[in-house]
């Protein structure tokens, strides 16, 4: 059977059911097709032993447009925001070393080292960003030191991004950085700059994540969608017809096929290349070469005060069964 919508979302994460939301609002008639048996896509919040555990995303940056769909939703009294001031730490020699958080800090700081002479030849001198793509270790060295990469950048960008610096894209990831050097010279006075020439007042970011978990964002959600989410569906195949239209065959729980104007691929970019070369040979070159960072997660869980014996026993695991060893650490505190 031939199925007729007016669009097809494809794969049910936090973007493709964010998509479908948003669509059906519009008043689109909209159907989403997830390959696995529940919406969420790498959001995964297990309850175990009393602990909440987070299989995939941790927290996000609580934008306003985030806030504003939470209290359509009707869950904003779920979320909850982390002190703005909660210490960080990086492990350095053994040691775990507080993360400067303030100009102070950062000037006193023994993991900065030579990089406070560097910042002040940034503020006062003139540096141009070279002419191609630059990685974002390339960057720091250049502008800054490696002792800042290693002890500060690196462990935040692994954290952030899963990624290796030295084949990150400072362009892609850090934009405004490369825009502060390239308008002003220098990265403190761009990013003075671009403060003041902001038009709305600047939002202060904030990291966020719900009471029961990010799946409560899926949850929600899923419900508004219900009827308009099939699971343990795959898209296989992807074909355009002489009028424009897109054919799709389905496999899994349906068989069918759907007619469609519009297809929205909120897929991994494996499958997103494999579908969109069934189109065009030429997309699978675009897509083929973007590499996903391998992660392993490791969970301890702790009672408020054993948190310092569960991060030794956590390290020391990590460290003789992996390397590169340890990206982050997550320790679910037991909910009194
Ligand atoms: C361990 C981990 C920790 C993270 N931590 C953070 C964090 O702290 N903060 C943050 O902001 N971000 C974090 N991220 C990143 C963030 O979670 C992801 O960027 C985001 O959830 C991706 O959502 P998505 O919908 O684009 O993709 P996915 O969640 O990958 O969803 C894609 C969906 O497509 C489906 N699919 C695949 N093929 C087909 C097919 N042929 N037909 C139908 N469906 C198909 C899959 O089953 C899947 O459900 C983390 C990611 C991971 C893995």
């Amino acid at each position: 059977m031939t199925r007729q919508v007016q669009a097809l979302v494809v794969g049910g994460g936090i973007s493709g059911l964010v998509c479908a939301y948003a669509l059906q609002k519009a008043g689109v008639e909209v159907l989403l097709i997830e390959a696995s048996p529940r919406p969420g896509g790498v959001i995964n919040s297990i309850r175990r032993n009393g602990y909440l555990l987070e299989l995939g995303p941790q927290s996000f940056s609580g934008t306003a447009q985030l806030r504003s769909l939470c209290a359509e939703l009707g869950i904003a009294d779920q979320l909850l925001e982390a002190p703005p001031r909660a210490p960080r730490y990086v492990l350095v020699d053994g040691k775990l070393q507080a993360v400067p958080l303030s100009p102070p800090a950062f000037f006193t700081s023994s993991l900065i080292g030579p990089t406070k002479w560097a910042l002040v030849r940034d503020i006062f001198g003139k540096s141009v960003p070279p002419e191609g793509d630059e990685s974002v270790a390339a960057f720091i060295r250049r502008k800054f030191s490696k002792q800042l990469l290693d002890r500060l950048v690196g462990p935040f960008v692994s954290g952030v991004y899963a990624g290796d610096p030295e084949k990150l894209s400072l362009r892609s990831a850090f934009p405004m950085l490369y825009e502060a050097e390239k308008a002003c010279g220098s990265i403190v006075r761009g990013m003075f700059r671009v403060a003041k020439n902001k038009q709305v007042p600047r939002e202060r970011p904030t990291l966020n994540t719900f009471r029961e978990g990010n799946e409560t964002l899926v949850r929600a959600l899923a419900s508004k969608l219900s009827s308009t989410i099939l699971t343990q569906t795959r898209v296989a195949n992807l074909d355009q017809q002489k009028d424009g239209a897109f054919l799709v065959s389905l496999e899994g729980g349906s068989n069918d096929s759907v007619s469609t104007a519009f297809v929205i691929l909120a897929t991994p970019t494996n499958v997103t290349g494999d579908l969109l070369s069934q189109l065009d040979s030429r997309f699978d070159s675009l897509f083929a070469p973007i590499e996903y960072a391998a992660v392993r997660l490791a969970c301890a869980f702790s009672a408020r005060c054993g948190i310092r014996r569960s991060f030794q026993a956590v390290r020391r695991k990590v460290t003789l069964s992996s390397r590169p060893s340890l990206a982050g650490l997550r320790i679910p505190l037991q909910q009194s």
